[in-house]
């Protein structure tokens, strides 16, 4: 083989040998002119991985080789919604703020008693259509 060579081979007992003049690296081992190198299935441990929680990203952790060393990045797990419960995040107490301050804008109640009133004259109509129809 001529050239630059990076083998990517995982499993045990390949013998690579670097019998040309190019750069070889297999798993990211680099191999020198006329060496060679016995590959191994690579033993992979999960390092730092973290469970997401409303507050904080999570992360799958880092593949690292107990044999070589070798590295594989894990990727960050997105935050979890919070878990909220009478307007507050059961888990971390965080204020929802989908539900407006007591202090806040006072139409938005307003809205509510139309929609109430107008929903209790409907009852109060359809009540008094079902008697006139009876009778
Ligand atoms: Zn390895
Ligand atoms: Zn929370």
């Amino acid at each position: 083989m001529k050239g630059d060579v990076d083998l990517v081979v995982d499993m045990d007992d390949i013998t690579v040998v670097n019998s040309g003049t190019g750069k070889v690296t297999v798993d990211g081992q680099a191999v020198e002119n006329g060496k060679e190198y016995v590959t191994h299935a690579h033993d992979w441990k999960v390092v730092g991985a973290k469970e997401p929680t409303c507050t904080a990203e999570g992360y799958t952790g880092d593949k690292v080789c107990s044999i070589c060393n070798a590295k594989v990045a894990g990727t960050v797990l997105e935050k979890l919604a919070h878990n909220y419960v009478d307007g507050k995040c059961t888990v971390c107490g965080a204020a929802d703020p989908s539900v407006a301050p007591a202090t806040g804008d006072a139409s938005q109640p307003l809205v509510w008693t139309l929609a109430a009133l107008l929903s209790c004259a409907g009852v109060v109509l359809l009540v008094k259509l079902n008697k006139e129809r009876r009778a």
